[in-house]
């Protein structure tokens, strides 16, 4: 067996974390390729230390004296260094990044020192190999990742290393400038060193015991989801619960490998584990016919009315340019005989709504166009639930219970999900009546 394991920002946050770090990975010896995030916040009110660094690169672009900001940072990665006794030149790295710093580096290069350092200060902790990021993680100038030339080289030093801490959220481009991810991309660099390593799993462990059937904050003490399909984890992400980067999927996905959501602060939980659709029907369980239940509110829906549509061809198209035209991007489009709609987050629109509906009638010579906000989407998910009768019933049902109006109803066209549109001021309400309607 082989694991990647990735370490989140709080996990790395001071020298407690890392003590609990050290202890998971020296746990168990398949843990061999461990990647990290830079040290997080520690309580409430801290900072990120990639904050920070962004931090300090604003104050070098304006000229401003970085070195208060970059203070800070040295006291974080010191006081971790001090109280773990470990033996790495801290002094003569600061040195490196100050010298960058003066020389107006590239913004891409300071924000990833924070996971350089924090994989550097694990790697002396452990005793085992230093993989830097930018030796072996390639991107393309268009942004994506070389694959090809990533697999190759990672293969390559996989094979001379028994095990081995790599920074996550950065890269190179061929001239071997630093390329970061976007915000949180370790797990995207987790998540390709498992598929480059062929792994059979791919832990990512963080300050949660992966995912609740619904949000904490709405429903009281939630159901942990055991597994969860990597479509079902899009479909719920997509609608706001986040806790895994939504492109990490993707490379572990790919190579068939389930990703396990650990919880560095309590290691005897299994966390969630995500798995393909194949492997979640094998398991039976007694699992409730739905996974999750997640939703947000403040969409709109512009609401497009045209007598005889049906037998006019193109008219959803001349709308759907509207938004094009101006890069807005739109989520859903129910439809009917003489009318049809689009639903977008409000404040994709939100100083230009009348303009669009205009543009809208116009565009479709349409008979009316209304826009109508706050509106709020709640997806309830569940791949088991497809082909299986009574389901949307008993969910609409929950609602009408609760005397709550549905505005929309759509269903994704793999039945995995239903969408209800429903008015904010009932979003908390709707989403503890679908939970309470299915869990038992
Ligand atoms: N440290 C980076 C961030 O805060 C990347 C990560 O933690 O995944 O976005």
């Amino acid at each position: 067996m082989l694991k990647v394991a990735k370490f989140g920002g709080t996990s790395m946050a001071d020298a407690t974390q890392f003590k609990k770090v050290y202890d998971i990975i020296n746990s168990d010896a398949e843990r061999k390729f461990v990647v990290v995030s830079a040290p997080g916040k520690r309580f409430k009110e801290d900072n990120k230390i990639t904050d920070l660094l962004y931090l300090t690169h604003a104050h070098t672009k304006f000229s401003v004296p970085y070195t208060p900001v970059f203070k800070i940072i040295e006291e974080r990665f010191n006081s971790i260094k001090e109280e773990l006794n470990l033996n790495i030149d801290l002094a003569h790295e600061f040195e490196v990044i100050k010298q960058n710093l003066d020389n107006k580096c590239e913004e891409d290069y300071i924000v990833s020192r924070g996971e350089y350092l924090s994989a550097l200060l694990l790697s002396d902790y452990l005793k085992c190999d230093f993989i830097d990021a930018k030796d072996v993680i390639f991107f393309n100038y268009d942004g994506t990742i070389n694959k090809v030339k990533t697999n190759e080289k990672l293969a390559e030093v996989f094979s001379k290393t028994k095990k081995a801490i790599i920074p996550g959220f950065y890269g190179s481009y061929s001239d071997g400038s630093i390329k970061t991810f976007s915000r949180g991309g370790s797990d995207i660099t987790g998540s390709i060193i498992a598929a480059a390593a062929g792994a059979d799993i791919y832990e990512n462990w963080t300050d949660v015991s992966g995912f609740l059937m619904a949000d904490p904050r709405i429903v009281n003490n939630p159901r942990q989801i055991k597994k969860i399909t990597y479509q079902e984890l899009r479909e719920l992400s997509y609608m706001g619960a986040s806790v895994l980067h939504e492109e990490a999927v993707f490379p572990a996905r790919q190579a068939g490998i389930p990703i396990n959501i650990r919880n560095t602060n309590e290691p005897d939980n299994p966390g969630t584990l995500i798995i393909s659709d194949e492997e979640k029907f094998k398991s039976n369980g007694n699992d409730s016919v739905i996974t999750g239940i997640a939703g947000k509110k403040n969409f709109c829906i512009f609401y497009v009315h045209k007598e005889h549509m049906a037998n006019e061809v193109g008219v959803i198209r001349k709308a759907l340019e509207v938004f094009e035209n101006r890069g807005i991007s739109i989520d859903h489009i129910p439809s009917g005989i003489d009318s049809f709609s689009i639903i977008l987050p409000s404040e994709s629109v939100e100083k230009i709504s009348h303009e669009v509906a205009e543009e809208l009638k116009i565009k479709c010579n349409a008979q009316a166009v209304t826009v109508s906000k706050n509106l709020s989407l709640i997806t309830t998910v569940g791949i088991k639930m497809a082909y299986r009768p009574g389901i949307s019933a008993k969910l609409f049902t929950a609602l009408g219970e609760n005397n709550i109006n549905i505005r929309m109803i759509d269903q994704g066209s793999s039945e995995i999900n239903i969408i209800v549109g429903i008015d904010d001021k009932d979003f908390e309400n709707a989403i503890k009546a679908i939970y309470n309607a299915f869990v038992q």
